[in-house]
């Protein structure tokens, strides 16, 4: 078995760094120990290296499955130049190409081997795995497999497969974004034997994060960047026209701009690539599409131009500001219109469940923005990490709303979840506080339980506003899986049965420019 020394010399020899970063350490040792792994660590942590060095120090090869075909190429080519052998199968080879690099692997030439999920699941291909000796399964982008993530990709379920072909050899599993029913889902779905898990720390404090209204958006942006000259940054926008008109507009203005989107031709896309790299422009407009595999680390800001479709996607977009870790902003503009917009492509064309779920997964990014609770506690809250102070770097921590003793609402609302057994969702956990009688209260029985009314003097609406909160703060749990059912935490207990207090914030104090509607 290779030892932690070797893994170390490695990296010096291959990688050129002098030491592991603390978490990288741990999980390398685990994975030459043979067990399984599951990595979550924000984009820029360094999980290749978790896989990487294991490659390089155990007898046989690597198997990386990845949904980045775009990516394969320049992960390959980069660890060739370091001197590892390494090569990728997909779609994009001729049948000749994919030929000989299959030889290089019966011939144990290789230490790497990158594979889309689609040639992974190709006829035969198990079969060759079985003939080759495969020292470990690496799957990246590991929240595609969850039908809960916000990136579900339906042919990485089969990839189920792997530990049932082949159960002894290890898998690690890697992830920048899994919220926290979407981590537990990748475990069950690999199959993983009790798997060690690493949650690295997703924060990111030099990230100064702001919402502002939706109006008068452009003017914003460019008092935004008077302040900010010759510093490079990003600007999101929902689409691919978007991106071109308001790259327009700011040349216009004077600024050194320009767009990125899916649409444009390849050459197109990696010239405006390079040019920002290089800082010869300084803004682009771009759709999601851009900032995937891009290490720029002098990114000075983000701004979104339209609320993002999920809390996942807009986290892993602001971090691309601040990488060199020095001061960075992120501003997300909000404004109710652009919900309205975004549900109706959400519906569009999507199944029914996966409809459901991103609806939902909408209105925590909704909640979010609205928001009068330090933003950076439920961006962290929201992928399973709790801070014990606020932030001091977010405009809630820099303006406070005033908060008042919420701690009777948040007992009724926990009582009721607890007296109905976890089994409600928000809309009839509302019906039940406020003691609507209705076919599906009068059901169920739940007029009979003893919270039933108990908070008629609150409103629908602002119920639905406090239960947000509380979820935002982790005082309760959403199960997607469990047809969105409010669930308890430890954190409810202590509030149920220990006297912790609630600081709830009202609403008339908070709302911005639109009415709340709720969503659901
Ligand atoms: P991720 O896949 O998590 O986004 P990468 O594996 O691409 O991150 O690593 C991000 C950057 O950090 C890369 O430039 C990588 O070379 C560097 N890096 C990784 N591990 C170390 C280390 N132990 N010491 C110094 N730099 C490292
Ligand atoms: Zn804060």
């Amino acid at each position: 078995m290779a030892t932690i020394r070797e893994a170390r010399e490695a990296l010096k020899l291959y990688f050129g760094y002098e030491q592991f970063r603390p978490m990288q350490e741990q999980i390398i040792e685990s994975v030459l120990q043979g067990q399984d792994v599951v990595v979550l660590m924000p984009t820029g942590g360094g999980k290749s290296v978790c896989y990487q060095v294991p490659a390089v120090v155990q007898p046989g090869i690597c198997v990386v499955i990845s949904p980045l075909i775009a990516l394969m190429k320049d992960q390959v080519e980069a660890l060739l130049v370091n001197g590892i052998p390494a090569a990728y199968l997909n779609s994009s080879q001729n049948s000749e190409q994919q030929y000989q690099i299959e030889n290089q692997c019966l011939e144990g030439k290789l230490k790497l081997l990158y594979v889309s999920p689609e040639k992974l699941l190709s006829s035969g291909f198990m079969s060759f795995l079985n003939r080759i000796k495969v020292s470990l399964f690496a799957v990246d982008e590991a929240h595609c497999i969850s039908a809960w993530g916000h990136d579900f990709r339906p042919e990485y379920t089969q990839l189920k497969a792997l530990k049932s072909q082949f159960p002894s050899i290890p898998v690690i599993a890697l992830t920048a974004t899994a919220d926290r029913l979407t981590q537990k889902d990748i475990q069950e779905q690999l199959h993983m034997h009790s798997p060690n898990v690493f949650v690295a720390s997703f924060d990111r404090p030099n990230i100064n994060l702001t919402v502002k209204p939706g109006k008068d958006r452009f003017n914003r942006i460019t008092d935004f960047l008077a302040r900010r000259q010759g510093q490079p940054g990003i600007i999101y926008c929902l689409s691919r026209k978007a991106t071109e008109s308001l790259a327009d507009k700011l040349k216009r203005s004077g600024y050194n701009a320009t767009f990125y989107h899916a649409g444009m031709t390849a050459n197109q896309r990696s010239k405006a690539q390079e040019d920002f790299l290089k800082d010869d422009v300084m803004i682009v407009c771009a759709t999601v599409a851009f900032g995937m595999g891009i290490d720029k680390s002098n990114v000075r800001w983000v701004i979104h131009y339209n609320l993002p479709k999920n809390i996942e996607g807009y986290y892993q977009e602001i971090g691309r500001a601040g990488r060199d870790g020095a001061k960075s902003d992120a501003l997300l503009f909000y404004s109710y219109a652009d919900v309205m917009n975004m549900r109706g492509m959400l519906q569009e064309n999507q199944n029914e469940a996966q409809t459901e779920l991103q609806l939902v997964k909408l209105e925590r990014m909704q909640q979010f923005a609205e928001a009068a609770a330090c933003r950076r506690r439920i961006l962290l809250q929201y992928f399973g990490e709790t801070m014990q102070k606020d932030c001091g770097n977010c405009d809630i921590c820099r303006n406070p709303p005033t908060r008042f003793d919420g701690t009777l609402i948040a007992q009724k609302a926990l009582s009721a979840i607890a007296r109905t057994q976890e089994r409600v969702n928000m809309g009839l956990l509302v019906d039940v506080l406020r003691g609507a009688r209705n076919a599906q209260v009068l059901q169920a029985g739940f007029d009979k339980v003893k919270t039933y009314g108990a908070g008629r003097d609150v409103s629908t609406l602002d119920w639905n506003r406090y239960l947000h909160q509380m979820l935002n703060e982790g005082l309760i749990e959403m199960a997607y899986d469990q047809g969105y059912t409010l669930k308890l935490t430890e954190q409810s207990k202590q509030v149920l049965f220990e006297n912790r207090k609630v600081q709830l914030v009202k609403f008339e104090e908070t709302r911005q420019e639109e009415p709340a509607v709720k969503v659901r």
